[in-house]
């Protein structure tokens, strides 16, 4: 598994989402190969995008190769949760913990 978003590519769903390159933000707590996936969230005026979910366990930012959904199932690699992405209060995607 390289990449956070669960089941990739595999649904017809998955082919019209925008796509995002990710750069190394320096996140250090997860392999190299890894730590494009996670950044650092920088507090409540963090503004997520499209492919950015925070995890609510250790508040890192997940990010992903593809635009995140609700319903989306994503791998927090840093405190290993796993992560059902739903609608928040405002509309903003947020993820919550899958048992
Ligand atoms: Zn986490």
């Amino acid at each position: 598994m390289t990449e956070p978003l669960e089941d990739g590519g595999s649904s017809q769903a998955t082919a019209a989402r925008q796509r995002f390159v990710l750069d190394d933000t320096g996140f250090d707590e997860v392999p190299k190969k890894y730590r494009r996936f996670y950044r650092i969230w920088n507090g409540a005026s963090d503004e997520l995008a499209p492919n950015e979910v925070l995890c609510p366990v250790c508040k890192v930012v997940i990010r992903s190769t593809r635009e995140l959904r609700p319903g989306d199932r994503v791998y927090c690699m840093p405190c290993m949760s796993r992560l059902v992405v739903s609608v928040g209060e405002g509309g903003r995607l947020e993820a919550v913990v899958s048992y």
